[in-house]
Order: C-alpha cells, then sequence, then structure tokens
C-alpha cells in the first residue's frame, strides 16, 4: 500500500479507535476504576475463573477499560492480541520473560539500544543468569551469526539516540533457522512508519508513554503478539505485575485517537529539522531514519514509511557548544523522553547515557557535542528560530509576539 494511502487508512481507524457502540452504550469507553468485579454465584466465579465465559474479577488479571487499549493497540501493530503494562521497560521484562521461558541459548541484542533496556538485561542477567550477547548490528555478517544461533532477539529500529536501521527481514529470516522469538521495540518507528510484524516479527514492545499517548502525562507500555495471546502469556503478564489501572489506559487510548495526525506532523518536521540541521556550519553530523549511508538509505526505503520526529545531532564545538546551546533554547524544553507534542532536547552523554564510561561511550558513538532532539509538532518556522538563535553564531533574543514568536 502507498504511505499516503496507509497514512489515511490510519487516520480513520485513529479516529474509530474506540470501536462501534453497540444499543446505547456510550461512544468513549467509561474509565472502570475498581479493582474487584462481583463474582455473582459460585456457579458463575467457577465460569469465569476457568475462562468457560468471559468475565472479570480483579483488574490486575484484567479490566474492561485496558481491554479497549490493548485492542486497539494490536489493531494499529496488525497483531493478533496485546498485553497493556506500567511502562516500557515492563512491556521488554515481559516480552524477554515470555521469550526465553523453555528457550536455551543467549538473548542477542546491540549496543545503541535504549539505555533502560540495556540496564534491565544488565539486572536479568546479574540476578538470574540470563545469557546477554550484545553484537553490533552494522557487522552485519556476524549480527546475522548471533542471530541464528540465539534464544531469542531484542532489537530497536531506530536506536535511540543515533537513530541506526537493523534490517528486520534479514534479522527475522536469520533468527527463523533455530525459532528464536524475535521482539522489536517499535517505540521510536511507531506503526505509523513501520510494521514489525509485515516482516515476522514475533512481538513488538512500544513505551507508550511516547508517540502513542502522545501528550507527556502518562507513563505505560504494551507487548503485542503476531499470533494469539496464549494463557501462558496472560500468566506471566499478570504475574510480573507490572499492570495499569483503568485511568491510565483510558488517557493513553484518548490520546491515540490523534495519533495518525500527530505523526503526520512529527514526519514533516522530523524532515525539515534534519534537514536544516544538515546545511548548519556549526553541524558536524545529522542522524536521522535513513541517513548515515547507501545501505542505512536501503533499509529505511524497504522498511520505514516515515521518519518520526526523533533525530540526533553532533555540534563541533562539543560538551561546551552543547550546553551553550542547551541554555540558550526559549521555545525547545531541555527534558528527557520523546513523542509528546512540545519539542525536548537533551545532552545524552550528560542524561540518559552518562552512566557509561567515557570510552563506551565513545565507541557507541555517543560523542560530548552530541544532541538528542524530539522534533514536536509546532511550526517548523519557530522550531528553525529557535535552533538558529540557540547554535553557535547566533544571536538575539526570542520573544513572543501576538502569539508568534520572533528572532529579534
Ligand atoms: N524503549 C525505548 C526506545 C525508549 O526510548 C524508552 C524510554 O525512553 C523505553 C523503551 C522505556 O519506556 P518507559 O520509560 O515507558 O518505561
Amino acid at each position: 500500500m502507498e504511505s499516503d494511502d496507509r497514512s489515511n487508512r490510519l487516520r480513520t481507524r485513529c479516529a474509530h479507535l474506540c470501536g462501534r457502540p453497540e444499543g446505547n452504550e456510550p461512544y468513549v469507553p467509561p474509565i472502570v476504576q475498581s479493582t474487584l468485579f462481583n463474582l455473582g454465584s459460585a456457579a458463575d466465579a467457577e465460569s469465569i475463573f476457568s475462562g468457560e465465559r468471559p468475565g472479570h474479577a480483579y483488574t490486575r488479571f484484567g479490566n474492561p477499560t485496558v481491554e479497549k487499549l490493548a485492542e486497539a493497540i494490536s489493531s494499529l501493530e496488525g497483531g493478533g492480541g496485546a498485553l497493556v503494562t506500567s511502562s516500557g521497560n515492563a512491556a521488554t521484562l515481559c516480552a524477554v520473560t515470555i521469550a526465553m521461558s523453555e528457550r536455551s541459548g543467549k538473548l542477542v541484542t546491540h549496543p545503541d539500544i535504549y539505555g533502560g533496556s540495556h540496564e534491565l538485561l544488565a539486572i536479568l542477567s546479574e540476578t538470574y543468569g540470563l545469557q546477554v550477547a550484545v553484537v553490533d548490528p552494522s557487522e552485519e555478517a556476524s549480527w546475522l551469526d548471533a542471530v541464528r544461533n540465539a534464544g531469542a532477539v531484542l532489537l530497536e529500529t531506530p536506536s535511540n539516540p543515533l537513530m541506526r536501521l537493523i534490517d528486520l527481514k534479514a534479522t527475522i529470516e536469520a533468527a527463523r533457522s533455530k525459532a528464536a522469538p524475535v521482539i522489536v521495540d517499535n517505540t521510536v518507528a511507531t506503526p505509523f512508519n513501520q510494521q514489525p510484524f509485515q516482516f515476522g516479527a514475533d512481538w513488538v514492545v512500544q513505551s507508550t508513554t511516547k508517540y502513542l499517548n502522545g501528550h507527556s502525562d502518562v507513563v505505560g507500555g504494551c507487548l503485542v503478539k503476531r499470533e494469539k495471546l496464549t494463557p501462558q502469556d496472560r500468566r506471566v503478564h499478570k504475574n510480573l505485575g507490572g499492570t495499569v489501572n483503568a485511568m491510565e489506559a483510558w488517557l493513553v487510548l484518548r490520546g491515540m485517537r490523534t495519533f495518525a495526525l500527530r505523526m503526520e506532523a512529527h514526519n514533516r518536521n522530523g524532515r525539515a529539522i534534519a534537514d536544516w540541521l544538515s546545511g548548519h556550519p556549526a553541524v558536524s553530523k545529522v542522524h536521522y531514519p535513513g541517513n548515515g549511508g547507501k545501505r542505512q538509505a536501503e533499509i529505511f526505503g524497504r522498511q520505514m514509511s516515515g521518519g518520526s520526529g526523533f533525530l540526533a545531532f553532533e555540534l563541533s564545538g562539543g560538551g561546551e557548544a552543547a550546553d551553550r546551546f542547551l541554555d540558550r533554547m526559549q521555545l525547545i524544553t531541555h527534558a528527557v523522553s520523546l513523542g509528546g507534542m512540545e519539542s525536548l532536547a537533551t545532552r545524552p552523554a550528560m542524561s540518559s547515557h552518562r552512566g557509561m564510561d567515557p570510552e563506551a561511550r565513545r565507541l557507541a558513538g555517543i560523542t560530548d557535542g552530541l544532541i538528542r532532539l524530539s522534533v514536536g509538532t509546532e511550526a517548523p518556522e519557530d522550531l528553525i528560530a529557535d535552533l538558529q538563535r540557540a547554535l553557535p553564531g547566533g544571536t538575539g533574543a526570542y520573544q513572543a509576539n501576538g502569539g508568534k514568536f520572533e528572532v529579534t
């Protein structure tokens, strides 16, 4: 399907995300903020607990509002079922636990995966002896070799913060040789720009904190399965305990109704800002999905329909120039996270990756002058004016003037 066609279809799907009400049901699903449900007679309770008929007992096991969100997410990703979690990290923990159960061998991942996922795997390795192999996907032969022999694979494409792409088709084909489940963190790409199930991925994880919710007011996550969920998948999810309450689920569901519209703006602005930064004399490199050589461009063309609003760039003036830039921004906020409507910038060496030793950081490509930018949905000319003024060589104060920002 052409990408415009697909994006139109997603707009329609998002607008009708709550489903079609039956009879006199409310259009927007209610927030069922109750931990428990009346089980009725002993016979009714037995049929609910045994799964003979649908019903609810306790919100950690299942809740009508949370189930609405799970259905909506699964339909956007094109999966067979989804489980909603209290954070993106809780989703990764759940997916890794399910994928590695009854599997021997190593969990294969890559060095530039999100720092929190990296730490989570380190804890699982230290505490439970999970064997983790960290392999560089740009060395394609050794990456595919490791994947061929993996117990399971956890990958992130584009990676955060260097936006490197991994070839999903080749990786998933290699994983098939020993039936290793492949988990794709689709947080940065989102289902708007990339559908890992089309390439045969087994699980998709998302931090719904980011683009899916899009309003910077909920921490949440989800894991989606290509096939139908099994009772064992549900058992792991409810007993690991990282489930959500109805209120959070409802907020994410509401945020997702504008997901396609917001992504169109993020894609447009991300591309415009990446192009503009590439022409700035103080910027030595721009990391945006598909940039970074012929092979990256080829993967982008095959696997993604847009680059999102997430990018990073390097200042030739190093750490000092980066700090000065952060101090001079007036429209863009100095903050972590991504995917909200407001633009945010951070310096990974001092925030998300400060725990790494400097040499490991250098090897991973996180320089002192690297700035990570989550481009929001603002007017691009306002963002460019703020960047222009805050970057080396920029002058003047940034002023709000009758609702319009102007460089003076
Ligand atoms: N995956 C990616 C790519 C992320 O960037 C993040 C958070 O920044 C996470 C997972 C974890 O999400 P959360 O903070 O919701 O636990």
